[in-house]
């Protein structure tokens, strides 16, 4: 980590890895155009080959069902979509219900119209309502064609793990399709298409250590795949035109090998450094709330709420303090709104949250400064109740 600033906002981008940046740097001078069959294109197929397999493999997919995207955003695009085909039939999709914790990336949509979007609600504990799902599907109208639900694997503010094998279960037993978005999980937990009953999963780059501006969705089988939301030249089988940027998706295989060894010793070591921040916060601060912390989490998250501090101010304050976090997602105009995944739970948004997200780098040290931060940052705040 750059100077004395200590870096705790790795839900928003993991810093690059080592091993994705040499590889970007080498696929840089590689100087062929990836379609092209003389032999400095060949190059850059057999790299881009060799990245379908390495990013398949940290899913359980087949090579061949990953399609490569610009990002988790585009690859949300690509498959919310109404119109699918089966081979060569078409396939209509009536409506999506998506959760209501979902990333703007899902919860807006892609290319449904507003009014076929449905949200699935989630329980105060923030898990997806099982119920209100059933139900959903349930009093669903299959004249209008098959439904779709998107629910993610891990919530990129709370971290919190949602139970898919059974969302699955529930989805499959109403002819349903399964896309999940596993951009926050990748990594942190060992992901397997099949076991999670997923039709597809969406994947992002820059979450895992490697460059911005890359991204898959990777598919469960090859047959029933979504109208292609790029056309053009053809690359990606159809799937996404457009010359593959061979510089990102190098970088993005390196972090995918380097991310899927070992993650669970990789994972019980951060999370015992997020657990002693978070005994140190609650020690500081017994009024400290820590929003999913009975429920199962992936062991790098901490999102929680200070009582008579808001979350630009405390997000300021930290910053001031040399510690990058922030409150709840980032979102382009760097403003702070309020959480929908909050409101979701039913928890007082008014106030917000900070959520303080680490990695393989951060150290020990750096949590005891987080912590003595968090310390200082807690004593200075207004007594909640007390006047301004
Ligand atoms: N889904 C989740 C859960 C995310 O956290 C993000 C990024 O914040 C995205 C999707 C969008 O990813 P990308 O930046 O690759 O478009």
């Amino acid at each position: 980590m750059s100077g004395s600033r200590i870096y705790m906002d790795w839900n928003a981008t993991a810093p690059l890895l080592t091993e994705a940046r040499e590889a970007c740097l080498s696929a840089l001078d590689l100087v062929g155009n990836p379609s092209s069959v003389h032999g400095e294109g060949r190059a850059l197929r057999t790299l881009i080959e060799n990245a379908r397999r390495d990013v398949a493999a940290l899913c359980g997919a087949k090579a061949a069902s990953v399609i490569f995207t610009s990002g988790a955003t585009e690859a949300a695009n690509l498959v919310l979509t109404p119109d699918f085909r089966m081979g060569r039939t078409p396939l209509k999709i009536g409506r999506l219900y998506a959760s209501a914790i979902e990333h703007p990336a899902v919860r807006e949509g892609g290319r449904f119209s507003h009014d076929a979007v449905c949200e699935i609600p989630v329980t105060p504990a923030g898990i997806v309502d099982l119920q209100a799902l059933r139900e959903l599907l349930t009093a669903h109208d299959r004249q209008l064609g098959l439904p779709m639900v998107a629910v993610m694997l891990v919530n990129n503010e709370t971290g919190i793990i949602q139970p898919i094998a059974e969302i699955a279960e529930i989805v499959r037993a109403n002819g349903g399709i399964l896309v999940v978005d596993a951009v926050q999980a990748a990594g942190r937990l060992p992901l397997a298409i099949e076991e999670l009953g997923a039709d597809f999963l969406i994947l992002s780059s820059h979450k895992i250590g490697g460059p911005k501006g890359a991204g898959a969705l990777v598919a469960r089988g090859e047959v029933m795949m979504p109208a292609p939301l790029i056309r053009g030249g053809g690359q990606e089988k159809g799937h996404r035109s457009g010359t593959e940027n061979s510089v990102a998706i190098a970088g993005f295989a390196a972090a995918a090998r380097k991310v899927g060894e070992g993650v669970g010793q990789r994972m019980s070591m951060i999370a015992a450094l997020r657990d002693k921040l978070e005994n140190a916060m609650l020690a500081a601060a017994a009024d400290v709330v820590i929003h999913g912390r009975d429920v199962s989490r992936v062991g790098n998250t901490t999102f929680f709420t200070l009582p008579g501090l808001k979350a630009e101010t405390g997000q300021i304050a930290f910053d001031l303090e040399g510690v990058a976090l922030s409150a709840g997602s980032a979102c382009s105009s760097g403003k702070v709104g309020q959480s929908h995944v909050l409101t979701a739970m039913g928890y007082d948004p008014r106030q917000g949250a900070l959520r303080i997200s680490i990695g393989e780098l951060t150290t020990a040290a750096e949590i005891e400064r987080c912590a003595a931060a968090f310390a200082k940052v807690a004593a200075r705040r207004r007594a909640p109740g007390r006047a301004a």
